[in-house]
């Protein structure tokens, strides 16, 4: 046969794997979600065959006429879910939609001001080792460390000194809701872009269960695959039109060549399915779910960065413990439980150890988990943890991470996903 198993096993075995994978684990990083299967059938389909420089309307290439169709719908639909006079769907990823923004509104050498990598911000946000820290003056702000909260007073201060030219807000650990009529104040002050990166909460923000950045910001970026449970991909939005013509150019021809037609019409399934009230109710679930899991590892003697959660995901400090977030992430995920290790604000361990682990809620209240079964997943961390910290360096914890996951697996039979593909 020509179909994948017969054709390429080795591959087809993978993908098998990580279907089951998947199906029988719990599923708790923050940037993760689990698409529908028609997001999965849009971007598993002959769209991919199809070049597409340009825009709809505006191709450089013939026989356009359907992949319009898609990428109208999905740039209709995201306006339409955030409000805004213009969407460009096309970054083939949140750093490129990011890399667009500094393409079209700034050069090489220009100040940028953005939250440090170690304070929750993203790569792309002026870090050293990223095209942004590396092209760019990039002058990092951080948090309040008695609070756990953004310092903006120090955004404010390191504003007026330095005289950045674009303000990012925005991040990738961040549990609070961001201030961004605050950064907008500061950005006014100093004549800088405010630009909003929602790549972690735009669901939330589709939902209404998170302050929209607009009217604030000058310009959002999101990636389309974490709460807002589309494919993998990035999307620019913003009000104003000048900048909106900049942003097609840095994208195309700027930045990009053919856009990704399959990803962008998955991307205007996901728009879709996030304007249906459903959606609304699942970002509801998502950040209820969040609160839940938190109090229950506080509960169980961990600490929260900040105290607590607004959105989807919490900073889990176990230096209470003991324990590393390497060591946790390990333990965890041989109990069938995903998540990431992640530094803490002031983290006395390496970047590759830590002392925190990053959690989120969106992934596997998709599949339905609700309260009861986000309290249980807390505790069986708690006891997993807890493992580690009576057992020491060199202790065994073998027989505590298999009872936990003997549990993980009976949780998750009970909230099947992906039927359809066994
Ligand atoms: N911006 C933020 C705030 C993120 O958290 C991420 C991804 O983790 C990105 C941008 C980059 O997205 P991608 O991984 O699609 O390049």
């Amino acid at each position: 046969g020509d179909d994948l198993a017969s054709c390429d096993p080795e591959i087809a075995g993978a993908i098998g794997k990580e279907l089951g994978r998947q199906q029988q684990e719990i599923e708790l990083i923050a940037s993760e979600n689990i698409v529908s299967r028609a997001v999965l059938e849009a971007q598993g389909s002959v769209m991919t065959n199809k070049y597409a420089e340009g825009y709809p309307g505006r191709r450089y290439y013939g026989g356009c006429q359907y992949v319009d169709i898609a990428e109208e719908l999905a740039i209709d639909r995201a306006k339409e879910l955030f409000g805004c006079g213009f969407a460009n769907v096309q970054p083939n990823s949140g750093s490129q939609a990011n890399q667009a923004v500094m393409l079209a509104l700034a050069k090489p050498g220009d100040t940028i001001l953005g939250m440090s990598l170690d304070a929750g911000g993203h790569l792309t946000h002026g870090a050293r080792p990223n095209m942004s820290g590396k092209w760019f003056n990039a002058v990092q702000y951080g948090l309040d460390l008695d609070t756990g909260l953004i310092d903006y007073d120090q955004v404010a201060a390191l504003a007026e000194e330095h005289k950045p030219r674009l303000i990012i807000a925005g991040g990738s650990a961040y549990s609070r809701v961001i201030d961004f009529a605050r950064f907008r104040k500061i950005a006014d002050a100093v004549g800088a872009h405010l630009w909003v990166d929602m790549a972690h909460f735009a669901g939330l923000v589709a939902a209404g269960v998170h302050p929209s950045p607009f009217p604030h910001a000058h310009v959002a970026t999101t990636t389309t695959h974490k709460t807002l449970r589309g494919p993998r991909g990035g999307m620019v939005l913003t009000n104003d039109e000048d900048i909106a013509k900049k942003i097609n150019s840095a994208v195309f021809p700027g930045l990009q060549g053919g856009p990704l037609m399959h990803v962008i019409a998955a991307k205007a399934v996901a728009f879709g399915e996030a304007l249906q009230p459903e959606f609304k109710s699942y970002m509801n679930a998502v950040a209820e779910n969040a609160k839940v899991l938190a109090q229950t590892v506080i509960e169980g003697g961990m600490e929260i960065v900040s105290g607590g959660t607004d959105t989807h995901l919490m900073l889990v400090d176990l230096r209470p413990k003991g324990v590393t977030g390497k060591a946790a992430e390990t333990a965890l995920g041989r109990a069938f439980i995903t998540c990431n290790k992640n530094g803490v604000p002031n983290d006395p361990q390496k970047p590759a150890i830590t002392s925190g682990i990053r959690l989120g809620t969106p992934a596997a209240t998709t599949r339905g988990f609700g309260p009861a079964e986000f309290r249980e997943v807390g505790r069986l961390i708690v006891r997993v943890v807890d493992g580690l910290a009576q057992a020491g360096d060199e202790g065994d914890t073998s027989g505590i991470e298999d009872a936990v996951k003997a549990e993980v697996v009976e949780l998750t039979r009970r909230f099947p996903i992906y039927p359809h593909l066994n």
